[in-house]
This record gives C-alpha cells, sequence and structure tokens, in this order.
C-alpha cells in the first residue's frame, strides 16, 4: 500500500483533545502497526540520505518516538529538546506563543559540536511555533539546522510559512 494512504489510516482523528475544538491527530494505531512505522521511519532517513546530518533533534514527546529510530538508522546522534526543566544540566531555553498562553522549550548548551549538521523530527506539524523555537535553540548551541520532518502537516495552519526558508519535509499534508 502507498505509504501517505497508509499514513493517513493509521493516524486517528480525536475530537476537542486536549481541549475544546482541537483535533487530535493520535499517532499511536501508526506506532503500533510495524509496517507503518518502518515505513515512516525510513521515508525520513531516505529523504535525506545517510550521511548528511551529524545529529538529530527530537522534540518532547512524541518527536522522540521518531527521532530515536530515525538517528539509529541515520548513523548520527540523537539530542532532546525538552519542556523547561526536564533536562539534568546547564540549558539554553526559548519560549513562545501558543493559542492559549506560552510553552519553554530547552536544550543541553554542550548538545552539539561547532557546525554540526542537525535534522529537527516531529510528529505533527501546526502553527510552527515549537518548530521555530527548536530551529533557534540548535543554532544557540552551535548546530546548523538542515531541516525539519515531520510525518504530518496542517497546512491550513500555515506553519510552513512561520518558518522562514528552513527546508520543511512532511510525509504527508492535509
Ligand atoms: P505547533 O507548535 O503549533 O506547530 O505544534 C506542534 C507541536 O504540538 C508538535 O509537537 C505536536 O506534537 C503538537 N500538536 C499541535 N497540534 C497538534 C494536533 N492537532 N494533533 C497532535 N499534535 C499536535
Amino acid at each position: 500500500m502507498d505509504l501517505g494512504k497508509l499514513i493517513q489510516e493509521r493516524i486517528r482523528d480525536v475530537d476537542d483533545y486536549p481541549k475544546p475544538g482541537v483535533l487530535f491527530k493520535d499517532i499511536t494505531p501508526l506506532l503500533a502497526d510495524h509496517v507503518a512505522f518502518a515505513g515512516v521511519v525510513d521515508a525520513i532517513v531516505n529523504h535525506r540520505g545517510r550521511g548528511t546530518v551529524d545529529k538529530i533533534v527530537g522534540i518532547e514527546a512524541r518527536g522522540f518516538i521518531l527521532a530515536a529510530p530515525v538517528a539509529y538508522h541515520f548513523g548520527a546522534g540523537f539530542v532532546p529538546v525538552r519542556k523547561k526543566g526536564k533536562l539534568p544540566s546547564r540549558t539554553h531555553e526559548e519560549t513562545y506563543d501558543l493559542e492559549y498562553g506560552t510553552e519553554t522549550i530547552e536544550i543541553h548548551v554542550d548538545a552539539f559540536e561547532p557546525g554540526d549538521r542537525v535534522l529537527i523530527v516531529d510528529d505533527v506539524l501546526a502553527t510552527g511555533g515549537t518548530a521555530r523555537a527548536a530551529a533557534e535553540l540548535v543554532r544557540r548551541g552551535g548546530g546548523e539546522v538542515v531541516g525539519l520532518s515531520v510525518l504530518l502537516e496542517l497546512s491550513f495552519l500555515q506553519g510552513r510559512g512561520r518558518l522562514g526558508n528552513l527546508d520543511v519535509h512532511s510525509l504527508v499534508t492535509v
């Protein structure tokens, strides 16, 4: 079966989660299907090509699940971007606006070697605020952001437009 079609079939829409008015894209059925999960990881790796990236950044929490096997297959290291207060050592932090309120994410200051080529991986690109903040953290840490790969892009939220000239690759766009 076509990977895009399989991905769409395995992502469950949940109305009004985590709050009224949000249509949540639940990737747990996709993760539970080994063909779909492996297909997604392979597609992200193949799009860029092995050897093109030194570190994969995964964004807490669902981004971790995709980014770790992607890092393994790339032959790249894995670096977590986490919500404020979760990383144990010294961090850079970025605060950005959510629909209601703000969010702060962090990265360890010593996560990269100078000039590391970094791919950011997450499950869903919505408004782009999270990805933009993550890219800024990578730059502040001395890495060079080569792109963002996501499973699903919600194009009606125009996240891509907030990411400047960042190379955005999404497996499925709705
Ligand atoms: P944004 O910063 O608006 O692009 O939101 C992206 C982050 O929030 C990602 O880490 C997603 O996991 C999560 N997210 C945002 N909207 C949704 C949604 N409708 N369904 C699932 N996850 C979402």
